[in-house]
């Protein structure tokens, strides 16, 4: 198996005031074309650290594929570095001298001295088209290992890479993107380590597949991944190993790949003919954002109150002072009281009413940090559940509005929660 090494440079990176998305990218597209990705070097802009990542990268791997400072300013450095890493001369190409002068006649701009340098490379390097800038990449095969330069800004290093080195590694190292086959399980309600309990057998005993769970935002998503003989061989294996997952974790599966959970539920409400009220306490507005944060919600979604206030909810939503005042704002009755008062005033097929305390402040012995009540209503009934999430304010309210999401989702899916 090709083994690969990703480099990414920008001294904004190091500060955290960039997020490498870059350096997710490529390990996707690369896992996926059946390629180990083995290492991740993040660097600044600065020649002793770019040098040591090309040096370290070839020690370790096949392939060395980077991103940024291919740029005409004074701190764009990588391909002159990778070039002497590489024992790689560079001279001034003609075409891409033209390319340049017509990119800047095309702007009407006068082209700075500096962006010469976008047009040095080695003789033996194919020069990597840039359709959406003016840094041409670069891709190097020399001595059994390569060596890729993407520009930095996402969507041109995404497009270059799709467009042109995808087909070039698939050429040079007989890669079969198909070889392979993976798929993406995504479940809500049990935790990382309950899921890792739940599939313990299987993961100990993955038989051909390589399984790995990634905890995200109150979801578990379980990669699968299997590396058979062909193409036919690895779906094979993956779908015996997906059915096993999927009857082990059962209901608590929402849906695969590139699926999301309100995508999931959105689906179900429209093929249904089913619509949807909110009303909202401690997640303030967040459950009816990500409902529609999709487009084309309207024609499932109603809306949503965000009943903060004791007053709000009685005098929107018609919950009853005394249940206020006997019970409190955060309890089941309460709940069940927005609930069912959304439900009528909207006159939807169903309604979610989240209530509870996001925290810092607000918890008591009784009523701690954490603690929320969720309620699903429809005609014939009401379904109240008390939750008792960990984390901070920002988690307490993403889990309260996912929850609630995934409530509704076994509701259509199932006929219960
Ligand atoms: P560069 O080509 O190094 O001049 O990078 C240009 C811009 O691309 C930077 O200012 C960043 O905003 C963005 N960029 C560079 N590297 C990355 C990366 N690894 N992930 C996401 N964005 C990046
Ligand atoms: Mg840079």
């Amino acid at each position: 198996m090709l083994h690969a090494c990703i480099v990414s440079t920008g001294t904004e990176l190091l500060l955290g005031s960039t997020v490498d998305s870059n350096c997710m990218f490529l390990s996707q597209e690369l896992n996926h074309l059946g390629v180990r990705v083995i290492a991740r070097f993040t660097v600044g802009d600065n020649r002793e650290q770019i040098k040591n990542a090309f040096i370290n990268g070839f020690k370790l791997a096949d392939l060395v594929i980077c991103s940024g400072g291919l740029g005409p300013t004074f701190d764009d450095l990588t391909k002159e570095i990778a070039c002497e890493v590489a024992g790689c001369q560079m001279e001034l190409v003609e075409e891409e001298v033209k390319h340049l002068q017509e990119y800047f006649a095309r702007r009407k701009r006068k082209m700075p001295e500096a962006n010469l340098k976008q047009a040095l490379f080695p003789r033996e390097a194919i020069i990597l088209k840039n359709a959406k800038g003016t840094a041409p990449g670069m891709y190097l095969k020399k001595d059994d290992k390569v060596l890729v330069l993407l520009p930095g800004p996402p969507r041109e290093m995404q497009a270059m890479y799709m467009q042109e080195v995808e087909s070039l590694l698939k050429r040079d190292f007989n890669l079969d993107e198909k070889q392979s086959a993976n798929c993406t399980i995504k479940v809500m309600g049990p935790g990382e380590s309950q899921v890792d309990e739940m599939l313990m057998d299987i993961i100990n005993e993955p038989r051909g597949c390589s399984i790995v769970l990634l905890a995200h935002e109150g979801e578990v998503h379980i990669k699968v991944t299997a590396e058979g003989e062909n193409s036919s061989h690895s779906k094979q294996v993956l779908r015996e190993i997906s059915g096993r997952i999927e009857s082990t974790m059962d209901r608590y599966v929402f849906g695969y790949d590139d699926e999301t959970l309100a995508g999931v539920v959105a689906q179900l409400l429209l093929t249904k003919g089913k619509r949807l009220a909110v009303v909202e306490s401690c997640s303030g507005g967040l459950l009816a954002q990500m409902i529609t944060d999709l487009p084309g919600s309207s024609r499932y979604f109603w809306g949503s109150v965000t009943s903060y206030s004791n007053e709000a909810k009685v005098r929107f939503l018609g919950v009853k002072e005394e249940t206020l005042e006997s019970y409190g704002a955060v309890s089941r009755e309460t709940a069940e009281e927005m609930a069912r008062g959304i439900l009528s005033k909207s006159g939807c097929d169903f309604s979610l009413a989240i209530t509870g305390i996001a925290g810092p402040d607000g918890g008591t012995v009784e009523k701690p940090v954490g603690l929320v009540y969720i309620a699903l209503a429809a005609k014939d009934f009401c379904t109240v559940k008390e939750m008792h999430f960990a984390g901070g304010r920002e988690a307490v309210r993403m889990l309260s509005a996912k929850t609630a999401l995934d409530m509704l989702r076994r509701q259509l899916q199932y006929g219960g929660i």
